[in-house]
């Protein structure tokens, strides 16, 4: 299996250009005061989809062969690589179907069909939404959209390293949220690849950290999903993981995990302090920076990945209603 490249993620790069906006970088004085270093935010938030999924997407669905295009594709999604795959088979003409499982809220399935994808919602779990979908794979000849463990969809979010490089040349440290790999496995690939120095930090909650786990155990394991107001980071890595699980193993250099308090400090945080409606899964890099898990890192860029939630749930977050909180 051939290595995923730089030449992969600026053809990538050209490729969504259409799709994918080149977002902001800003300058947090707030957390640069808690860091003592300087800091700046990726604002992937700013998708016309509401998170960065479309670059990894629309590579893929953009890439297939005619013939593949005429077949449709079928994924399974917390949510946003839902509403990304939707967005992207739409605009190539393509017939989507996304599976979801029932922890997803109802706020994503709905705009998911509102971008004009067929929705099915099967099973308690990403896993046996996941089911689902390899059995439309098989019974219907549908092309699989992998969320995470693909290589054009790594190659896709990949661009986004690019982006922090050429915005902050001084860049000395990449703070990424973690779920399947593929937003830290292609940052990293892009930032090792042109400028070595660079530490990249991947961030997860404590509840259901796949990924984390499974680089503790040495091998990809399952971890019960448990409800998290970092819904857009739930679900298992793959045990037959091709990609992602060795990416990060290699590339990534530090691993952090934050509680459901700090997740919801940091929507907090953006919101009074940046003015930004950040979802608990974009805001995992605030958090642990203000729970000061993470610390000597230089000149910092924080990807805030989403803004996707339900804003009565946001408005109690960031009025601090405890029961904003899982249980
Ligand atoms: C999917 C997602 C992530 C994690 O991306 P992975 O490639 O699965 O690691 C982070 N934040 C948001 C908002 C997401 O939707």
């Amino acid at each position: 299996m051939a290595a995923i490249t730089l030449q992969d993620i600026y053809a990538a790069r050209s490729r969504i250009a259409g799709l994918a906006r080149r977002t902001p970088l800003v300058p947090s004085p707030s957390l640069a005061g808690r860091l003592g270093g300087e800091v700046r935010l990726k604002l992937e938030t700013l998708q016309d989809i509401g998170a960065f999924k479309i670059r990894g997407a629309a590579n893929r669905i953009l890439d297939l062969s005619p013939a593949e295009r005429g077949r449709g594709v079928v994924t399974v999604s917390t949510g946003n690589h839902g509403r990304a795959v939707a967005s992207a088979a739409r605009a190539a003409g393509v017939r989507a179907v996304v599976c979801l499982s029932r922890l997803v809220p109802a706020f994503k399935v709905a705009a998911i069909e509102g971008l004009g994808a067929e929705v099915r919602v099967v099973g308690d779990s990403q896993d046996e939404a996941e089911v689902e979908a390899v059995r439309l794979v098989d019974a219907e000849d549908m092309v699989y959209v992998n969320p995470y463990d693909d290589r054009h969809v790594i190659a896709g979010q990949g661009t986004i390293g690019l982006e922090l490089l050429e915005d902050y040349p001084a860049l000395e440290t990449a703070i990424v949220p973690l779920s399947g790999g593929g937003l830290i496995g292609g940052i990293a690939l892009a930032l090792k690849a042109a400028a070595p120095r660079v530490r990249v930090i991947g961030v997860s909650m404590e509840r259901g950290a796949a990924m984390i786990e499974s680089l503790r155990a040495g091998r990809p394991i399952q971890v019960p999903e448990l409800p998290t107001l970092a819904d857009s980071l739930g679900g298992g890595i793959g045990l037959d993981n091709r990609h992602t699980f060795a990416l990060v193993r290699d590339l990534v250099d530090a691993t952090v995990q934050v509680s459901e308090a700090e997740i919801a400090e940091a929507m907090r945080h953006a919101y009074r302090e940046e003015r930004l409606i950040v979802e608990g899964g974009g805001a995992v890099g605030i958090a642990a920076v203000l729970a000061g898990r993470i610390a000597g890192v230089g000149r910092t860029g924080i990807v805030l990945s989403g803004r996707n939630l339900d804003m009565d749930l946001f408005t109690r977050i960031v009025t601090g209603d405890p029961s904003a909180l899982p249980a």
